[in-house]
């Protein structure tokens, strides 16, 4: 525009057109340069808030490093303390099991001393239980119970001891029964008490006058069993002769005031009843011998002793039929008695 105004020669708006131009131009230029400033400016913030940024970013890495560090810590702390906290459970465990087994141990012990305590009391009281059955109550010797516990012993003694014996030295046991003669007068006529008191005194006589060896036995009411071994039916009878007499020489007291005299009868009978059958009659049937003896001592007098013993050592003899009918042998001759009885006894 200022070249065609310069050209037409006017200048005056040719140099308002160049003047505009200049104007413009720097105005442009400023602008292109303050356009360069702002975009420098722009990359320069750009590039500091990258800085920025990458320094943020490594700052939270850091911070998350330093974190985890701290985790890490408190992790390791946590677990040191669960394991002390299971080490205390597991020791407080220990000392509570410890525990537990000592008291158990001591309640055991306590436990078996009880047990020991009673067994022994038990045993104790069981002894006094069987001495009481097979003590008799009144007289305080043995009863029959206790006889029945021992003879099976008592006979397989004799037994082995015969074993190693020659014939003519073979031993055997004398069965006796003692018998009150007339008690039931006693009893009649001092009184029931009076009879028991009389049984009392009767027994301690028959304790006197026998062996340590001897079974002494209340039989029954007022009988007793003595069973003597090692004796032959004469040191029998001499022994039994003596017990009579010292029952018919005693004087029995009865309430400290009342004085009495009775008297006893006595039949026996050896097992074996033949030395060389011992089978032939068994203990049992010696006994009821030696009943059917006292019962010839009873009927002939009282206050005497009878002995049945065999004649003959018969192979055949029928052992039941021999022990029932005793008094039929006896008469025949087959049994023989010996007696204190001075007058020939009736069967
Ligand atoms: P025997 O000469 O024939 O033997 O005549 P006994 O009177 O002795 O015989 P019996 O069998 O007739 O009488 C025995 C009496 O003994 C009868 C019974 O009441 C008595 N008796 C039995 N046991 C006891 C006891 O423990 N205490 C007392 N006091 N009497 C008893
Ligand atoms: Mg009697
Ligand atoms: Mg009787």
């Amino acid at each position: 525009m200022a070249s065609a105004y310069r050209q037409q020669k006017e200048y005056k708006l040719a140099y308002r057109y160049l003047n505009r131009y200049s104007l413009s131009k720097d105005a442009l230029s400023l602008q292109r340069r303050n356009n360069k400033v702002l975009q420098l400016e722009a990359h320069f913030k750009f590039d500091s808030q990258n800085q920025q940024l990458q320094l943020l970013g490594k700052d939270n890495a850091l911070k998350e490093q330093r974190l985890l560090q701290q985790q890490q810590t408190i992790e390791n702390q946590q677990l040191q303390q669960q394991r002390w906290l299971l080490a205390g459970i597991l020791i407080m465990c220990g000392l509570v099991f410890i525990y537990w087994r000592w008291q158990n141990q001591r309640y055991l012990v306590t436990l078996k001393q009880q047990v020991a305590e009673r067994t022994h009391a038990l045993a104790k009281s069981n002894e006094l239980l069987k001495t009481m059955s097979y003590t008799d109550s009144l007289t305080g010797l043995h009863n029959r119970h206790y006889f029945f516990s021992v003879i099976n012993q008592q006979l397989a003694k004799l037994s082995r001891t015969n074993h190693l014996l020659p014939p003519a030295q073979l031993k055997s046991l004398v069965f006796a029964v003692v018998d009150i003669d007339h008690f039931k007068n006693i009893n009649d006529s001092h009184g029931h008490g009076a009879g028991d008191q009389v049984l009392e005194q009767f027994s301690k006589i028959l304790q006197q006058h026998s062996r340590d060896s001897d079974l002494l036995i209340r039989w029954g009411g007022e009988e007793f069993l003595l069973v003597m071994d090692n004796l032959t039916a004469e040191e029998a009878a001499h022994t039994l002769n003596r017990i009579r007499n010292a029952i018919a020489n005693h004087q029995f007291t009865l309430n400290h005031n009342e004085f009495l005299h009775c008297t006893c009868s006595v039949g026996f009978a050896s097992y074996p009843f033949i030395a060389a059958m011992p089978e032939l009659f068994n203990w049992e049937q010696v006994i009821e011998f030696a009943d059917g003896a006292l019962y010839l001592a009873k009927e002939n007098q009282r206050n005497a002793w009878v002995g049945i013993v065999p004649s003959t050592e018969k192979l055949h003899w029928q052992s039941d039929d021999v022990v029932k009918h005793y008094r039929k042998y006896l008469l025949a001759g087959e049994l023989k008695s010996h007696s204190n009885i001075t007058a020939k006894l009736k069967f």
